[in-house]
């Protein structure tokens, strides 16, 4: 199959590296125009240097989904821009790792605000452009939102309410020709590792990742791509992506 997305527009999270920044790239391959934001704004440039490049079209904002005012702009600026949402690629998330005894709860606040209120805040604010276009909404999830591990109570908690939030909008947007995806990737080789602040956590996972061969962000992305590229009556509800090597 060659997907084909022309004349679709599509906004991505967390589009400033890793699994974001992949999909946008991929997303404007197959000819959507795409909007990218995130808040460093510097590596947004550079992910749209590369779009621009090869011919694509890309708008880069800056975006803190924690902030719903912030959402709310960001799928205005892609209206304003190309006329509509086709496609929300809900990305942006945040990896920290650690024990719940002892835990320092400002990471269980960024994980929360990000991995699943900021999703929510997005779906909410690009909800009457998807549903005006009958379009889809992809969220990046995790095999963490199928299987709680020690180590991962929160993660997990975000991930597994991300999943549950998506199939009660699945059953409320199904009827109106909504396509809900949630893509749940196992072990990718990214940024995301880097922000645990839990030594201990941040050794184990990366001795772990680092022993099998890891997916990379260009994997994810595909998966993305053939969601959101099949006829309209086609709704891919759920991928789950693993290395071949995780077994976890
Ligand atoms: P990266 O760290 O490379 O990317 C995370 C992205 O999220 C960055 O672009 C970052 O941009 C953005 N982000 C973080 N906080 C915010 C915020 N408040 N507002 C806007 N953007 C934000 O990691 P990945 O590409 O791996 O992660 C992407 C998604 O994939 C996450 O949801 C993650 O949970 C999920 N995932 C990753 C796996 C892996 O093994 N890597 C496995 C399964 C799922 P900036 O800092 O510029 O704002």
């Amino acid at each position: 199959m060659t997907e084909n997305l022309e004349g679709k527009v599509a906004l991505v999270t967390g589009a400033s590296s890793g699994i974001g920044a992949a999909t946008a790239v991929a997303l404007a391959g197959a000819g959507a125009a795409v909007v990218v934001g995130a808040r460093r704004v510097d590596r947004l440039r550079e992910v749209a240097e590369r779009i621009t490049g090869a011919g694509g079209r890309v708008l880069a904002v800056e975006l803190d989904v924690t902030d719903e005012a912030s959402g709310e702009a960001s799928v205005a600026r892609a209206v304003a821009e190309f006329g509509g949402v086709d496609v929300l690629v809900n990305n942006a998330g945040v990896m920290l790792l650690g024990p719940v005894e002892g835990a320092d709860t400002t990471d269980w606040t960024r994980m929360v605000s990000t991995n699943l209120l900021g999703a929510m805040f997005l779906t909410r604010a690009a909800l009457p452009h998807l549903v005006a276009r009958k379009g889809a909404v992809v969220q990046v999830s995790s095999t963490a939102g199928r299987l709680a591990r020690a180590g991962g109570a929160v993660y997990a908690a975000t991930k597994f309410g991300l999943n549950a939030f998506s199939e009660a909008l699945r059953l409320e947007v199904s009827g109106r020709g909504v396509r809900v995806v949630v893509v749940e990737p196992g072990v990718v080789e990214t940024e995301l590792r880097e922000h645990i602040t839990d030594a201990g956590a941040k050794e184990a996972i990366e001795r772990a990742a680092n022993a099998i061969r890891q997916l990379t962000a260009e994997d994810v992305a595909r998966a993305v791509l053939y969601a959101v590229a099949q006829p309209e009556h086609v709704a891919v509800n759920e991928i789950l992506v693993r290395p071949v090597d995780q077994a976890w």
